[in-house]
């Protein structure tokens, strides 16, 4: 095992034993010991704040049944229930075999909290009643000495988590129940087999003694008899070393290991609900965005054994290919194991059907070969979930001496490719309608079909093969170490995780790396299932690739790497690629294009890409943009001579100096002009006249200025004090958008000019050419864009009588400063549209410079002073509201005034929905991120119509 994995395995534990040494007592008494009435006026009080189910059920009801064919609750009832518990009752209702238990509310978990870790008055004698009713339903009961009932504590969140909560199994057993289990189970190995699975779990998750001292004496016992598998155990040998753990919890802990089967069910409950906030699910909530309040439920449930020999089995299924979406049972099973092996990566699991066993070329017999009759069964239960919740189930089952025992259902988490092609799918096949087709799909995750996939012809080094876990190609450099991998992106790097296996742990540098890779575990380890939900590319299992952690390097297919060094991993294939592998350009195609094609018919604002080069609004057009919505002109004085002709123009001492130089650049912006009209033509096109401050286009640096001074001959002298004449130390809020053209409104006149003779000039080549908008950026006062308009329309006037066709156009506004906002109104009596420049608009609304801003941001959102990066997803609650007041005000001059939106959170899902409920026009953002508004704006439309 690395070291690091042990060291953070040690930091939490040594957190939960602190927490335990505190609590161990507290919540085993806490049960008698609580603040009783205050408790429940708590609980009550959560439970009618929820307003939900919660609140139709009895204030003091914490604990809902299932099993034995009924139960208290139903799959409406997550929130109260936790996902998991809310189907385990709806799987009872169904009449599928499900071992019977109880769901302790998520209330209790906020009354938990809310009362310093202790349980509600009431909540004892609810679960002794509980317990007793799985007892009578298995014939069984909790702690008895010669029946002794044993269960499993399950956490289950409302949203789910895979991997984060703790679970104990085989709970109950102690010296005496176990010798019960030997005699009634006829099998003395399985019961101490239970047992010794049961310590390690109980004092890992409760106790807080680190797993890797149980794993210690186990391999070293092993090694000394000279075993080389845990099935090479006899009773006897897990005797011996049940005796060295419990040696070891006392040692750890100057406590014995809980006899008390009381003591044990009540730390475990508390520990579930401890497990809420430890730092991992703190992690993954914040990464998913799962709010704290939430909680969790806990689920007590009767154990069933799939470790119970080779007629038993545990397994993981998907009900279609969560990697490709094919509609076909998929899943991965182990005989003789029990709980998380199949997912923990430890043996490799074999496949359920057939058809995956010969598919993977797996010699190991598949569920449908070994166990013909109970697969049978199991696929038919699989065809009635996915059919009952009218979506692909995720399901985890044991199979105990040939009897299928169902654990676990819920909406699996599958690729985006999958996802498109099972609503795709479904949809076609009546099961749910197109609108649920296209709302399922979230548009975030497109982003993932929008990135470059390895070109299938480019010449690349294969160097392994492992499993194609999640797909899409990534390069980066190779990092071991997940923390490294973290540091590394906020440096801006690209990294690709090499591990032997991820851990809950690892998370934070999974989030940070473009792909991961791992030499272990199939397509339910972990890294397997938190890659897919991510739409990170993985690539899991690769065997051959060996990791020499304390050495930092891998080897595989006869290379050596070293960490740093760049290699591409295609999850789609499962191939490790030596070096940077030659890419292809997304398309939208095939399902992904079907389903886009509804959205679009069910959305009502338009989308528009944020483009000026002939590139970007090509590949923007193939995306799906309805027209450009910014389409910035600075970029057209960098190129080539046009910086000579614009820096000639920026030292002229005079007007017709500066006329001198503009008339150089005007036949290349029109040609750009030109290019851009022919690919958009038929559509919109905002064009901002020059924004940035001038000191942008001067060389900045000594070489720079010398290189410069020969070029153009100006004395380099003179040439720095331009520079230095120019320069600001802010100069977002200086000497740039309109106020360049209110000095120079010659430069404005240019760009006119260049727009209305390229408009003219595509108009007469294709017959057709694009709606005109001429936008004036940073525009504080009407009379600023009053003197700009009139220069614009005295240009389009030349133009008219010199060409003899006069340009259609509008000429409007972007609102990017509070003031305009506020004078909206008065704006508009000029405007013809607004584009809400809402990158400026926050900067400026915030006092807050976005090149200043890394420093501290993370800081605020780590804090809570910001839920979101107000530059990633718009600030409704006050940018939103200049937005608003812009958007009222501009409208009650100009009814029907164009509105939309053009910065970076035109392409935000969340913003874009803002967007909807103003009623704006349209939303613009980057070519890449077009899809993504489409299908959002889809969205939102229908979740407005609702
Ligand atoms: P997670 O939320 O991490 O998936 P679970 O509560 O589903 O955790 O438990 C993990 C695994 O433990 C299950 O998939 C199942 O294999 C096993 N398990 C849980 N409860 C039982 C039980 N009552 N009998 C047998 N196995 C169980
Ligand atoms: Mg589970
Ligand atoms: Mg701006």
């Amino acid at each position: 095992m690395p070291s690091r994995l042990i060291t953070s395995i040690i930091l939490q534990t040594l957190e939960t034993n602190v927490r335990f040494a505190q609590n161990l007592t507290d919540f085993v008494a806490g049960v008698q010991n609580i603040h009783k009435a205050e408790a429940r006026r708590e609980t009550e009080r959560a439970t009618s704040a929820a307003g939900n189910v919660g609140a139709a059920q009895d204030p003091g009801k914490f604990v809902f049944r299932f099993g034995g064919g009924t139960a208290d609750g139903s799959a409406g009832m997550r929130e109260l229930l936790g996902g998991k518990g809310a189907n385990l009752a709806e799987m009872c209702n169904l009449g599928l075999p499900v071992p019977p238990g109880f769901t302790i509310t998520t209330d209790v978990c906020s009354a938990f909290y809310a009362h310093g870790r202790n349980f509600p008055e009431g909540l004892e004698t609810q679960v002794k009643g509980a317990l007793a009713f799985i007892g009578k339903t298995v014939g069984a009961k909790f702690g008895d000495a010669e029946n002794p009932l044993l269960v499993s504590v399950r956490s289950g969140a409302r949203a789910s988590m895979p991997g984060m909560m703790d679970t104990v199994l085989n709970l109950g057993l102690n010296d005496a129940t176990v010798e019960a289990l030997s005699v009634k189970s006829g099998d003395r190995r399985f019961a101490y087999d239970s047992y010794r699975r049961f310590i390690q779990m109980y004092s890992d998750v409760v106790l807080g003694v680190p797993h890797h001292v149980f794993e210690d004496i186990l391999e070293n016992y092993k090694k000394l008899q000279g075993f080389e598998r845990d099935t090479d155990m006899s009773a006897a040998d897990w005797q011996t070393v049940i005796g060295k753990y419990k040696d070891a919890v006392e040692t750890e802990l100057g406590q014995a290991f809980p006899q008390d089967i009381h003591q044990q069910l009540w730390g475990a409950i508390g520990a579930v609900f401890s497990s809420w906030n430890t730092p991992r699910a703190a992690t993954y909530r914040r990464l998913q965005n799962i709010p704290d309040e939430w909680g969790t439920a806990v689920n007590v449930q009767a154990m069933v054994f799939g470790n119970l020999g080779t007629t038993s089995a545990t397994g993981v299924a998907f009900t279609r290919n969560p990697s490709t979406g094919e509609n076909q049972l998929y899943g991965e099973f182990l005989v003789n194991a029990q709980g998380e092996d199949v997912v923990a990566g430890i043996r490799t699991p074999q496949n359920i059907t057939e058809a995956a066993r010969i598919a993977a070329g797996s010699d190991e017999p598949s569920l449908e070969a070994l166990m013909p009759d109970t697969f049978a069964e199991f696929r038919a239960v699989c065809n009635r979930l996915e059919a009952h919740y009218r979506d692909m189930q995720d399901i985890e089952f044991t199979i105990q001496e040939g009897k299928l025992w169902l654990l676990q259902t819920r909406s699996g988490k599958r690729t985006l490719p999958a996802s498109l092609k099972i609503g795709v799918e479904m949809a076609e096949a009546g099961v749910i309608s197109r609108e649920e087709a296209v709302a399922r799909i979230d548009p975030l995750q497109l982003d993932q079909l929008l990135h470059p996939t390895i070109d299938p012809d480019a010449e690349k080094t294969v160097i392994a093969v492992g499993l194609a876990a999640s797909p899409g190609a990534a390069c980066g450099e190779i990092v071991f170490d997940p923390d490294e991998a973290a540091k590394l992106k906020s440096e801006g790097r690209t990294v690709i995780l090499v591990r032997s296996e991820t851990s809950p742990d690892d998370i934070n540098g999974m989030d940070a790396a473009a792909g991961i890779l791992t030499s272990r575990g199939g397509m339910t380890s972990h890294a397997a299932v938190v890659a897919r939900g991510w739409g990170r590319p993985c690539i899991s299992g690769a065997s051959s690739v060996r990791i020499d952690y304390a050495k930092g390097e891998m080897t595989a297919g006869g290379h050596t790497l070293k960490a740093g060094d760049i290699i591409t991993i295609d999850g789609s294939t499962g191939e490790v690629i030596l070096g940077e592998a030659k890419v292809r350009q997304p398309e939208v195609t095939g399902d992904f294009a079907k389903l886009m094609g509804w959205a679009d018919g069910m959305r009502r604002m338009k989308i528009r890409a944020n483009a000026e080069t002939p590139r970007d609004a090509a590949q923007a057009r193939e995306f799906g943009a309805e027209g450009i919505g910014l389409c910035r002109t600075e970029h057209m004085f960098f190129e080539g001579e046009r910086i000579v002709a614009m820096r000639e123009m920026i030292m002229a001492g005079d007007e017709a100096g500066r006329r001198t130089a503009l008339a150089k650049i005007l036949p290349m912006q029109r040609q750009d002009f030109v290019e851009l009209f022919e690919i958009m033509a038929g559509f919109p096109v905002t064009i901002r006249l020059l924004d940035p401050p001038l000191h942008e286009f001067l060389p900045h640096d000594d070489a720079e200025i010398a290189e410069m001074a020969v070029a153009t001959g100006i004395d380099a002298g003179k040439l720095k004090a331009r520079v230095a004449q120019l320069t600001e130390s802010n100069p977002m809020l200086g000497h740039r958008g309109c106020r360049l053209a209110i000095t120079y409104p010659e430069i404005a006149e240019m760009q006119a000019r260049a727009i209305f003779e390229a408009a003219i000039e595509t108009g007469a080549k294709t017959g057709q050419t694009v709606a005109l908008e001429i936008m004036v950026p940073l525009v504080a006062m009407k009379t600023e864009l009053d003197i700009l308009r009139d220069r614009i329309v005295k240009v389009a006037n030349d133009v008219a009588a010199e060409k003899g066709v006069r340009p259609q156009y509008q000429i409007g506004t972007m609102i990017e400063l509070p003031r305009a906002a506020l004078q909206a109104g008065k704006i508009a009596e000029t405007a013809e549209f607004f584009s809400f420049g809402t990158n400026d608009l926050t900067q400026t609304a915030f006092g807050l410079s976005r090149d200043d801003a890394a420093s501290f941001l993370g800081q605020y959102t780590a804090k809570g002073v910001l839920k979101h990066d107000p530059f990633v997803t718009l600030d409704q609650e006050g940018v939103g509201e200049l937005v608003a007041i812009a958007a009222e005000r501009g409208r009650s001059t100009r009814p029907k005034i164009k509105l939309g939106i053009c910065g970076e959170h035109g392409g935000d899902p969340a913003s874009i929905a803002f967007c909807e409920g103003l009623g704006l026009d349209y939303v613009s953002c980057s070519p890449y991120r077009v899809p993504v508004a489409r299908l959002a704006a889809a969205q939102a439309t229908l979740s407005a119509r609702k």
